[in-house]
């Protein structure tokens, strides 16, 4: 298999190519989880190698619970729930029962792991694009809605996924790559076994995106972790009327003021997900990117930086419809919480 385009911290030290001021001031050489530290190329960045690093299985469920919504378990007890329980998914929160399991960590009250409990019950309704989404897998979170469109049972999407290899995430997110050479240096041999891949069996033909084997393999890795604790959630079927058609996605930023009635963006996203789980799948996405369609914002008060970038892609779409060349951009919106719900109400069938 090719090298590793990324050295280890330990390789750069041996090689003794650059000063011991420099050397000095890098972390260690190993991570507190004991996997080696990588640095890049371009030495703008030292990372652990291990996928599975307490460190990053704490960030990620602290995000998977405030994405949720979940209040009160902030990083150092989301580290004591994972290191005490030994546990490395993220995703173990929702099979955790105090019943069955006891306190939630080792010092926990018993009336906490129980409030801990009872919010997360509260949550274990979501369709599959939202419950890979709150995983917030490196590269994945945002492209969960296209990644999965059309499917409401993971076991099925692995299928497919596994026979069809790169293409069918190129496919799903409708991206398109380029002839590259020598795939396996993208990886470090360590994270291509991790992830299973052959990559001699790898369906991919001339044409593959970067981001695409990013995708891929990250979910190849952590293939266990999205399945582990799946029976403990309620995947919210899609209800399609002609099992050819997929239902359309609109692409929604939110900024934090979403206008009246809503009290915040919280309860805003929870009314359309109620309101408009049957006819439009939503891709909630966090910054005003091409794919975007709505910004939602109250048009109150100082405009922020999403409303600023959505003007400026406005008034771009303005000057390519004038020059009449609209092709591959978005005429995005800016509405208010009741305005984007009005829009969002063509899509209901009659
Ligand atoms: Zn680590």
């Amino acid at each position: 298999m090719g090298k590793a385009k990324v050295l280890t911290l330990e390789e750069l030290r041996k090689a003794k190519a650059f000063p011991k001021e420099f050397l000095d001031c890098l972390a260690e050489n190993k991570c507190v989880c004991g996997a080696d530290h990588y640095i890049t190329e371009t030495l703008s960045m030292i990372y652990c190698s291990n996928p599975f690093c307490l460190e990053k299985m704490v960030d990620r469920q602290v995000s998977m619970l405030v994405d949720l919504g979940v209040k009160n378990m902030g990083a150092s007890k989301c580290k004591a729930f994972l290191r005490d329980n030994g546990i490395t998914n993220p995703y173990a929160i929702f099979a955790y029962d105090p019943a069955e399991d006891g306190v939630l960590y080792d010092g926990c009250s018993m009336k906490f792991s129980k409030a801990m409990f009872d919010q997360i019950e509260e949550k274990r309704s979501m369709t599959l694009a939202d419950y890979i989404a709150i995983g917030n897998l490196p590269g994945i979170q945002t492209r969960a809605t296209k990644l999965v469109q059309g499917f409401d049972d993971l076991h099925a999407f692995y299928e497919e996924l596994e026979t069809e290899g790169i293409m069918f995430v190129q496919n799903q997110l409708g991206i398109k790559g380029k002839r590259v050479d020598d795939v396996e240096d993208f990886f470090t041999d360590d994270i291509w076994e991790l992830a299973g891949v052959d990559l001699d069996e790898l369906a991919y033909e001339d044409a593959v995106s970067i981001t695409a084997i990013q995708i891929y393999v990250t979910l190849m890795i952590y293939k266990t972790q999205l399945l582990e604790c799946l029976d403990y959630i309620d995947i919210i079927e899609l209800v399609t009327e002609d099992e050819d058609e997929p239902l359309p996605i609109v692409s929604i930023c939110i900024s934090t003021s979403v206008g009246e009635p809503f009290e915040n963006k919280k309860d805003f996203v929870r009314y359309l997900t109620k309101e408009f789980r049957d006819c439009v799948q939503i891709n909630y996405i966090k910054s005003v990117t091409k794919e975007c369609d709505i910004l939602i914002w109250s048009g109150k008060g100082a405009k922020t930086g999403k409303v600023l970038a959505a003007e400026e892609k406005i008034s771009k779409y303005m000057r390519a419809k004038e020059e009449g060349d609209t092709q591959g951009i978005k005429e995005i919106k800016i509405m208010n919480a009741i305005d984007g719900i009005k829009y969002l109400e063509r899509y209901k069938k009659q």
